[in-house]
């Protein structure tokens, strides 16, 4: 009889009332020390191992967690910090460095990890460093369970191949050396975690679900075998997670004694090249059958039927999230105020941990005895999919929509230039500007009933005036009304919109200490009434330029939420769209004639495997023009993309055939350019000319520059002058300055080139 074992990859840092958050930031502000620091952090750690064993987890996980990023673990692990943090101690000061910068030093890069919202930090490598093993956070980690709560717990390491493969600074010929400076580090801190009394040892090796080439599998097989050769009776789990494993054959035949596969976002092929070519006899399988991404409960007898195809397979076999749970909140038993049939439908991380040892159990003891359980997980699934309000295709409904501009781009260009009539290198913003702490507080008094709605409009209503006039004044040719209203760009709009559902603790970290709360999307999506005309009118109301409808777009707002799965998310993303296109119209006929719909989410999108791109970017161009094709030709629509990935999407970036965009540019100015070298680009753009990332206020002369070396690659009748993104985390004053200098720079060159083009 098969004995198989429930083990969870991965568990959420940020504890139930994010006090892992609340922690590490009393501890920036020197409100705690360092030791204090350290202590409670260990005992949230220690509560979540304590968690996990009482949720029944057979392999609890230690050294998923992190005081801030696990890939900056891994890189400090190895003593790999840039060399400007100049003391390069061990410090916790140097680690922390390094994730938020300090007087001297900016902060390394971050990057979002695969197709998820969550950001690591990009390790530097520096080719005149040699890579020691200065701390074996694991080995602690483990020694810490075993001697305070007793338990013998299952290290994750990040892979040295994927560790490699993140980070930056190093020619692709380099890899093979770096690899071999780093594996004989990697056994280090296997060796001593087997002396220390560990059984199973998690390795990470998540790009293994990218498209992966013959020469990188050609490292995985001569690391892997190198390991293999120093340890040989390691046992090693191999885990993937986020897609398929192409090269099935190759990675199972590898030297490590077991491989965990993702069941759930593998749209069956992993299931498939399982029943193709088996598995071998002496490798154990980790099944990722409960979906780690999303947050509805399971249905738990698809799982045992797919469980019953596996075990025709492979005797030995683990049964776990299909990656970690990092990507959903805690728990659900805090939530309130949902739903009693929505909340029961759903599973956040302590539900999905039962989900598996469940599921464990059945298999272990025989469905029989989980008969009862599945009955009543069954029950609340149906309930919830029992509030679908209707399934139907709204697109059916009747009315045509419009996927297509009635003129195309350069027609469109004449006729907006002669609507809107204004001036050359034309100046604008992103959209939101300051929101200072006086307006968070009224809307938190707002919230709370203290404040009465009259009362909080003319709050607002008093900001956005009070900014259309600096905007003038400032001398900005295209104004915004600033977004005070809204607290998050997806949030908004999900309040507003039929079909959406919010959580009270269901926060998800994003990057460091910084958390989301992900709204659900759990009905059909649609628009009930208008959501931004009031602030966009009444700040239109107070000037004769022109004011930027601003709209989340479509893609956004689906991948910053949480996704119900019995429709697809193209058919979400469509239902997103026409609410969108209603809310355009609404603009518009209140004769609102710039309208920018933001799509900065739309990159992290991209799925992992190269064949699958064009089908989503298709898609996400569909949906995006399904929102705004349907208006006038002098309506000029404007997008803002907030990375700058430029040139991977610019034919998509084309195919959105918005009027015009903003994009990043600040920190990667010449690598942006060198994209327009090779391609070409007719549209309106607007290219970040200042860094809002950083409380740094750049001089009149830097911009002049980073204007003139965009002006060599594009023509200045399409060159739009704006910051890099959203000025929301921002002081007024520096805001105001920063704004100035962009205006002072854009005249200075206008007058300069006003003569050659008119020529
Ligand atoms: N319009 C939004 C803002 O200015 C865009 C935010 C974003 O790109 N993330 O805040
Ligand atoms: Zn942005």
């Amino acid at each position: 009889m098969t004995q198989v074992l429930s083990s969870a990859i991965g568990y959420p840092r940020i504890g139930e009332n994010r006090e892992w958050k609340k922690t590490l930031e009393r501890f920036w502000k020197g409100s705690i020390s360092e030791e204090d620091l350290l202590k409670d952090m260990k005992k949230i750690r220690l509560t979540h191992l304590q968690k996990q064993n009482n949720l029944g987890i057979d392999l609890i996980p230690v050294g998923d967690f992190s005081l801030y990023d696990h890939v900056l673990d891994t890189a400090f692990m190895f003593g790999l910090i840039p060399s400007r943090f100049k003391k390069r101690d061990y410090s916790i000061t140097t680690y922390f460095d390094i994730a938020r910068g300090n007087d001297e030093s900016v902060a390394s890069e971050m990057t979002k990890w695969f197709n998820t919202n969550y950001h690591y930090i990009v390790p530097e490598i520096q080719l005149d460093q040699t890579p020691e093993l200065t701390h074996n956070y694991q080995l602690q980690y483990f020694k810490e369970a075993k001697e305070e709560l007793g338990l013998t717990t299952k290290p994750v390491l990040l892979g040295p191949i994927t560790f490699v493969k993140l980070a930056k600074g190093y020619r692709e010929a380099d890899a093979g050396p770096l690899l071999e400076k780093l594996v004989p580090l990697y056994i280090q801190v296997l060796q001593e975690l087997i002396s220390a009394g560990a059984d199973w040892i998690q390795v990470d090796e998540p790009i293994l679900c990218t498209s992966v080439s013959k020469k990188d599998l050609q490292l995985f097989k001569e690391v892997y075998h190198s390991i293999h050769q120093q340890l040989p009776g390691a046992k090693i789990l191999l885990q993937t997670y986020f897609e398929a494993i192409d090269h099935y054959e190759e990675i199972i035949s590898l030297p490590v004694a077991g491989i965990g596969l993702d069941f759930v976002h593998d749209e069956g092929a992993n299931l498939e090249a399982l029943k193709k070519h088996g598995f071998p006899k002496d490798k154990t399988l980790a099944g990722g059958l409960i979906n780690g991404r999303n947050i509805w409960r399971t249905d738990l007898e698809e799982k045992l039927a797919q469980v019953e195809e596996i075990l025709s397979e492979t005797q030995s076999l683990i049964v776990q999230p299909s990656c970690s749970l990092l990507h959903v909140p805690v728990t659900v038993e805090t939530e309130q105020e949902l739903d009693p049939e929505l909340k029961n439908g759903l599973a956040f991380a302590d539900q999905k941990l039962e989900e598996v040892t469940l599921l464990t159990r059945g298999i272990n003891n025989g469905r029989d005895l989980i008969e009862e359980e599945l009955a009543v997980q069954k029950e609340k699934r149906n309930q919830l999919w029992a509030l679908k309000q209707n399934t139907s295709d709204r697109l059916s409904e009747g009315t045509v929509h419009m996927t297509k501009r009635n003129r195309d781009y350069q027609t469109r260009k004449k006729l907006q230039e002669a609507f809107f009539k204004i001036p050359l290198l034309p100046t604008t913003t992103i959209g939101s500007l300051p929101q200072t702490k006086g307006i968070r507080q009224a809307r938190s008094k707002w919230r709370q009933g203290e404040w009465s709605d009259s009362y909080y409009e003319t709050f607002i209503e008093n900001n956005i005036s009070e900014w259309i006039n600096r905007q003038e004044e400032l001398g900005l040719d295209v104004l915004v009304h600033g977004e005070f209203e809204r607290n998050d760009m997806v949030e908004f709009f999900g309040e507003k919109l039929e079909g959406f559902a919010f959580t009270r603790f269901g926060w998800v970290q994003s990057y460091g200490s910084r958390c989301v709360k992900p709204p659900i999307i759990y009905t059909d999506v649609a628009w009930k009434e208008a959501m931004t005309v009031k602030e966009i009118c009444y700040a239109q109301s107070l000037t004769n330029k022109p004011v930027k409808g601003m709209l989340t777009g479509p893609i956004t707002i689906l991948n910053w939420s949480f996704v119900r799965e019995d429709i697809t998310r193209f058919n979400v993303a469509k239902q997103i769209a026409l609410a969108l296109e209603k809310e355009i119209k609404a603009l518009e006929e209140q004769e609102i004639r710039m309208i920018q719909v933001d799509e900065p989410a739309l990159r992290e999108g991209l799925p992992l495997k190269t064949e699958k791109q064009n089908l989503y970017l298709e898609q996400a161009v569909y949906a995006f023009k399904l929102a705004t094709s349907s208006v006038k030709n002098e309506t000029q629509i404007h997008t803002h993309m907030c990375y700058s990935e430029f040139g991977e999407i610019m034919e998509t970036i084309n195919q959105l055939d918005a009027d015009v965009i903003s994009i990043e540019a600040a920190r990667s100015h010449g690598e942006i350019i060198a994209d327009f070298e090779t391609h070409s680009y007719e549209k309106g753009i607007g290219l970040g000319v200042y860094d809002i990332h950083s409380p740094r206020i750049p001089q009149v002369e830097e911009m002049k520059t980073n204007i003139q070396r965009a002006l060599q690659v594009l023509d200045p009748r399409q060159f739009w002058i704006n910051p890099d993104c959203g000025l929301k985390t921002r002081g007024v004053e520096e805001t105001e300055t920063a704004l100035a200098n962009m205006v002072m720079a854009s005249k200075k060159i206008r007058e300069q080139i006003k003569q050659s083009v008119q020529e």
